[in-house]
């Protein structure tokens, strides 16, 4: 059975492909194609023999060549392209490539699926499946690196948000993107770098441990305790009193400032009064607020508020000193929102 070669380190791949036949140097120059050139495929490694490359087919597999797009969809302001991956096992995930006028980031996904139930997300809708592993989650960059190359752009950030609790596969996830940061990759930094998550805080403490100038985000879409325990059910176990306490702590100790998510949803959680009681517990905290008129979730019955309701919010919060912006939409003409993709294809699948 050919070996999958790609997420390995230099020294890995050295001792498998010497094992194979090859010189110990090509491991340097494979390396080399496949994480600064963003090359997918053996044969477009123009500096190996024509033998070497047969050894290299022969025997070993790269992750990214085998994944397949099974939907690709692009905002009509090209700004957004998000793809459907499928991984050789058969499951699939959402990854969204956006451009920004300072480069090109991604969202990936953590896991196949999740198991937080969140109540106005789609990636929750059939739970967790299974973890990705850092070489998965590091291909979803690499699948979209390989399409810019030709451009002479790559990647410059990423952003671990897509489907699943990235906190629930930590090992993986800092993998990855310790693996982007080396200098014989794309040399990342960790300030470009941000995982959010729904408020794991056993997480949120090995993050804080870790000590890398990563960006923290938290899911918190609301600041009182029913209403957020009905939208994420993870509030029950982790209540968002003690989330703001361990992100506070990681304030404390990498001095990066924390972001918080906040989906406004109309009806449910956009109103005045919500606004004064997520500043009362934001205020003189190095944070800053991120709100996201909701992407309307059909399964769910969730709509979006309208710009007025969104822009009292956000004066609200400015009123209280707190930094606050909403985000520019992305991809509103695409099933933007997490997992409303997959989902879509799965219940197409079943018609
Ligand atoms: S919002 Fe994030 S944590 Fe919540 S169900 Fe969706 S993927 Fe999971």
């Amino acid at each position: 059975m050919k070996k999958e070669l790609f997420g390995l380190s230099l020294i890995e791949l050295q001792e498998l492909l010497v094992a194979a036949g090859l010189k110990k140097f090509r491991a340097a120059q494979v390396y080399q194609w496949l994480y600064q050139k963003s090359v997918t495929a053996f044969d477009q490694m123009r500096n190996l023999s024509k033998a070497d490359i047969a050894i290299l087919e022969a025997n070993f597999t790269l992750l990214p060549q085998q994944l397949k797009i099974l939907r690709e969809q692009v905002s009509q302001d090209d700004l957004t392209r998000k793809v459907l991956l499928e991984f050789p096992d058969g499951n699939s995930v959402e990854t969204v490539l956006m451009r920004h006028d300072y480069g090109y980031s991604v969202c990936v996904s953590s896991q196949v699926g999740c198991d937080m139930g969140c109540a106005f997300c789609a990636s929750g809708l059939s739970g967790c499946i299974r973890n990705l592993t850092a070489a998965e989650i590091l291909a979803q960059v690499y699948i979209f690196n390989s399409m810019l190359v030709g451009e002479g752009k790559q990647v410059s950030r990423i952003v671990v948000m897509g489907s699943g609790e990235p906190m629930l596969n930590f090992d993986a996830v800092i993998g990855a993107l310790q693996f982007l940061h080396r200098e014989n990759t794309l040399y990342m930094s960790y300030r470009n770098m941000t995982i959010s998550t729904c408020g794991i805080i056993p997480g949120i403490e090995k993050l804080t441990q870790l000590g890398l100038p990563i960006n923290l985000a938290i899911s918190l879409h609301a600041a009182e305790p029913e209403l957020r325990t009905e939208l994420m059910p993870v509030n029950k176990g982790f209540p968002f009193q003690d989330v703001i306490q361990a992100a506070e702590a990681y304030v404390g100790y990498t001095g990066r400032q924390v972001t918080y998510e906040y989906i406004l949803i109309a009806g449910k959680n956009d109103s005045p009064v919500a606004a004064e009681l997520l500043a009362n517990h934001l205020r003189f905290k190095h944070a800053s607020v991120n709100l996201i008129p909701a992407n309307p979730v059909p399964e769910k019955g969730f709509e979006r508020p309208s710009k007025k309701v969104v822009e009292a919010f956000l004066k609200v919060l400015q009123k209280h000193k707190i930094n606050a912006t909403v985000r520019r939409e992305m991809g509103k003409d695409i099933d933007a929102a997490c997992g409303q993709l997959r989902a879509r294809f799965a219940q197409e699948q079943q018609d």
